[in-house]
């Protein structure tokens, strides 16, 4: 994000790479402006300038937006469950119409791979939207008779929840917290995140298509500090869930307490992969490799390689033979495995940490710097001299891993449980006990075992530590965005 400084009304809709996609904010059905603008660059070719000028919300707008979600709040929390859901299954099939314009939109604004936006990432937005109109439908109320009383647990739709998102996969990520908001009948204000946010409209205007009533769904654009800051502050809210850095959470986690406002937080990672001796070697030196894919802006990423001392030289040729084979490109091109980084100040804060390890005397095995001519990074690994080094213990979110051995499997879990975060974990090993001894005894909120990244939908999702609060995913979602209540009627008091 760079200011695009003032202008009298923001620019209404932008041409990105001939998809036309809306500039301003989305309130109570209405698309509006800003007085100022901020502009969004393509990582892919950051000298050419604005990709579009994007409304820059203010105090107003974050008041306006949460007016309109509490009217829209009054419509939507009294819909039929099912009427909810048939909306839902309307906007999922919207955004499969629209998979080439978000993959492409994606790609130049953030980066992504289109290829992965196309095949993966957008079928995986719509069947949030999908999986959480059926869950909703299905998610059951409790009712017994006891003490000469006929009891029910209902479920109460919470009311105007934000919803504030980061700039990696943006797409992905804001369908799936913004689907369970939605399916719980609460009214929803999306604040997307200022270095990608332009598929954050195409999912608003979206849900102009598929019928959602105005203030159902609202979107405002803008600055964290600013916009995001005054919609987290307001009194009116009844939740808040945010996806983000520690650091931003800290500062949203006190504007809820002042209204005691519940929030969940999906925080950053700095996740072990950890490789036994009786591993299927080269697919987990394949998958290490992998690690730099999105280059390694991925908050699940297994950033720190934990490898059994005895196997340590063939993991290493194994390893490099496949990182030797990943094509760092364009991101519209298929054959490109590694993206850019997102924006120039990214690259130079991973650039920082490289550096500052290689002052501290760690040594770089593969990588450490900056390519010349474009945002890339080097795919870059580092073996650290001790497990309190920064690299090991920081989030770097670039395409940086950390080497280390381990003598043996209580030695390997101490490593993979020595910093502040606790979001997931990645394990090799062909030995079912020990998947099952060590799965349990990682402290994270998802351990793969022999895979990476494939969760089903109504598993939970989160992070120990630092890496978050709460649990989104499934039925936890749905459980967060509602209020439970009891109710209590005396049997034969009632005709
Ligand atoms: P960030 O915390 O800088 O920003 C996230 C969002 O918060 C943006 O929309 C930003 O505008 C907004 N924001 C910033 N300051 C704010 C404030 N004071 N009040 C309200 N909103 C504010 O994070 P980022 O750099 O966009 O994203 C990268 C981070 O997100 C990494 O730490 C990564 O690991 C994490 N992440 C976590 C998950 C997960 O599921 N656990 C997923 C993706 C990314």
């Amino acid at each position: 994000m760079t200011d695009g400084g003032s202008a009298d009304v923001a620019i209404e809709r932008a041409d990105v790479g001939g998809v036309s996609i809306a500039t301003g904010h989305l309130i109570g059905g209405e698309w509006v402006g800003s007085a100022r603008t901020f502009e969004t660059r393509s990582p892919l070719d950051w000298d050419a300038g604005a990709l579009a000028h994007i409304a820059r919300g203010d105090q107003q707008t974050a008041d306006a937006a949460v007016a309109a979600a509490v009217d829209g709040f009054a419509i939507w929390g009294a819909m039929s469950v099912a009427d909810r859901a048939a909306a839902l299954y309307r906007l999922a099939d919207l955004i499969e119409e629209r998979t080439d314009d978000i993959a492409l939109a994606e790609s130049l604004d953030m980066g992504f791979l289109e290829n992965s936006m196309r095949q993966r990432l957008v079928g995986r937005g719509a069947l949030n939207f999908r999986t959480y109109a059926d869950l909703v439908v299905a998610h059951e109320e409790r009712i017994w008779d006891a003490k000469s009383m006929y009891n029910a647990v209902q479920r109460m739709p919470a009311g105007p929840t934000v919803v504030i998102t980061p700039w990696n996969a943006p797409f992905m990520l804001s369908t799936w917290k913004l689907a369970p908001a939605l399916a719980a009948g609460n009214s929803v204000i999306h604040k997307p995140a200022e270095w990608s946010p332009l598929t954050a409209s195409i999912l608003a205007e979206l849900t102009v298509e598929a019928g959602f009533p105005p203030g159902v769904y609202n979107m405002v654009q803008g600055i964290g500090e600013e916009v995001g800051a005054a919609l987290v502050a307001d009194n009116r809210l009844r939740r808040i869930t945010f996806t983000g850095s520690p650091e931003t959470a800290r500062h949203i986690g006190k504007a809820a307490a002042a209204n005691i406002i519940p929030f969940t937080a999906e925080l950053g990672g700095k996740g072990p992969l950890v490789v036994f001796a009786d591993a299927d070697l080269d697919a987990a030196a394949k998958k290490a490799a992998w690690q730099f894919d999105d280059s390694g802006q991925v908050c699940l990423a297994g950033t720190r390689l934990l490898v059994d001392e005895s196997i340590r030289d063939q993991f290493l040729e194994r390893f490099h033979h496949h990182a030797d084979e990943l094509v760092l490109g364009d991101s519209r091109n298929p054959d490109t495995d590694i993206a850019p980084c997102v924006h120039p100040h990214h690259r130079d804060r991973i650039d920082g940490f490289v550096q500052r390890a290689k002052a501290a005397g760690h040594t770089i095995l593969r990588g450490g710097h900056p390519v010349e001519g474009s945002l890339h990074y080097e795919p870059t690994l580092i073996e650290p001299t001790s497990n309190d080094a920064e690299v090991v213990q920081s989030e770097i979110f670039g395409p940086v891993l950390t080497f280390q051995t381990f003598a043996d499997e209580a030695e390997a879990i101490e490593l993979a449980n020595s910093t502040a975060y606790g979001l997931s974990a990645i394990v090799y090993t062909t030995s079912r006990e020990r998947a099952e001894r060590v799965g349990r005894a990682i402290r994270a909120g998802l351990v793969w075992v022999n895979t990476f990244l494939v969760r089903d939908l109504t598993a939970p999702f989160g992070g120990c530590g630092i890496s978050g609060i709460g649990r989104e995913g499934g039925d936890h979602a749905l459980e967060f965005h509602s209020d439970l209540k009891t109710l209590m009627i005396l049997d034969d008091s009632t005709s």
